[in-house]
């Protein structure tokens, strides 16, 4: 038996409900895989305003920066809305990011084929779709000083500042070169080096990491607003995209709306490489705290289960097992288990939560 630690940390809303359906994949693992894994739970978001007010604990952060992989569910929801900024459910989870220096945003954009009705893309364009937008996390004009709203003459002017040092270039793009080398061994760089000076440093960086230390994977590079359109035309033609945080903001949206529902995407934001060589991660479902369906049964766990199949693959390199958890995810949909999110206007009847997490738990038994 293997030991891995990992930090559960469930939130607020849907996120218990999703994050009780993982506990029961874990469980099925070190049942059925021999792969043990040292599981710690703690309060984030809402919860922890509720018992400690504040939405992270010290010790909480201290938990997450030693654990080998961090899942989260959801923060968030109505009950906070009044709350000051400074101890709002979201600034837990801002905080954990940036104390954790997640510079890589990953967002996958896999079409199931039982779900490629869900796209706005015709079928034959989505179907087996599986490409990988890693996003500039911690910098770039979100960050960039200068920044505000001054006033010049009789108008407001507003600033941003679009800033990147060859540094955080260079370590997003190693998290892309070193993704792309477990996948399809492409990259697909994309920035604005045509009327920005960050993008022609940014295509420079890329290209000379690419040079010293990934000379076997396949590099190109694109224009953001070329690359946007060309994701929407024909986005099996990527494997992986690096880009900006800004633009990955944008992209990995597209990217992630190609492929269907909410309840569907999980997420990975990877930091520096820990003592043994795996990077400090969070992973986390792209959805929110849904309270609209909160406490009724009705969530999609999907995304919540595949972020921890991401975290099999990146932090504890079961990509085997990986494998195996999306595998029971495509077989369950291609058997028709839907949960609310997921069904046509005119038919049949939902699954549970729980539901779809049984239906999970028979597909992995199945593949046994
Ligand atoms: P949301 O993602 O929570 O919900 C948007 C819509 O999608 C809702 O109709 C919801 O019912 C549905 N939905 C989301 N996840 C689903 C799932 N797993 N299964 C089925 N349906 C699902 O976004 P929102 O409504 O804009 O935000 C609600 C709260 O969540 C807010 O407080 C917001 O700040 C917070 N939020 C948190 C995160 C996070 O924790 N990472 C992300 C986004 C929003």
């Amino acid at each position: 038996m293997s030991s891995h630690s990992l930090l559960l940390l469930p939130g607020d809303g849907i996120g218990p409900e999703v994050m009780s359906q993982v506990r029961r994949v874990i469980d099925w693992m070190g049942a059925n895989r021999g792969v043990s894994f040292d599981v710690s739970e703690d309060l984030v978001g809402g919860a922890a305003y509720d018992a400690h007010g504040t939405p992270l604990h010290d010790d909480t952060l201290e938990k997450a920066q030693n654990a080998d992989a961090v899942l989260l569910g959801a923060v968030g929801g109505p009950k906070y809305d009044g709350l000051d900024f400074s101890v709002k459910p979201e600034r837990g989870l801002l905080r954990l990011r940036k104390e954790m220096d997640l510079y890589a945003n990953l967002r996958p954009a896999r079409c199931f084929d039982a779900l490629a009705e869900f796209s706005s893309l015709k079928p034959d364009v989505v179907g087996g779709l599986d490409i990988m937008i890693v996003r500039e996390l911690t910098s770039g004009v979100y960050f960039g000083e200068p920044r505000g709203i001054v006033k010049e003459g009789n108008e407001r002017v507003g600033i941003n500042t679009q800033r990147y040092t060859e540094s955080e270039i260079s370590r997003v793009a190693r998290s892309a070169f070193e993704l792309a080398r477990r996948r399809g061994n492409r990259v697909c760089s994309m920035e604005k080096a045509n009327v920005m000076e960050s993008g022609v440093l940014w295509r420079d960086v890329v290209t000379e990491t690419h040079q010293a230390e990934y000379p076997d994977v396949e590099l190109s590079h694109m224009y953001a607003d070329a690359g946007a359109m060309q994701l929407t035309r024909w986005p099996k033609q990527f494997d992986v995209i690096v880009t900006d945080n800004l633009f990955g903001d944008l992209l990995s949206d597209i990217a992630a709306m190609l492929t269907g529902s909410l309840g569907m995407l999980p997420s990975a934001s990877l930091g520096a490489p820990m003592a043994g060589g795996k990077p400090k991660a969070l992973y986390e479902p792209v959805h929110g705290s849904a309270p609209d369906i909160a406490g009724q049964g009705k969530a999609n766990p999907c995304a919540c289960i595949l972020s921890f199949a991401m975290a099999l693959r990146y932090s504890f390199d079961l990509g085997d097992e990986a494998g195996r958890v999306e595998g029971a995810v495509e077989k369950v949909l291609a058997d028709g288990a839907r949960t609310a999110d997921l069904m046509q206007k005119d038919g049949g009847s939902p699954v549970s939560t729980a539901g779809m997490g049984d239906a999970v738990i028979a597909a992995l038994d199945a593949g046994l």
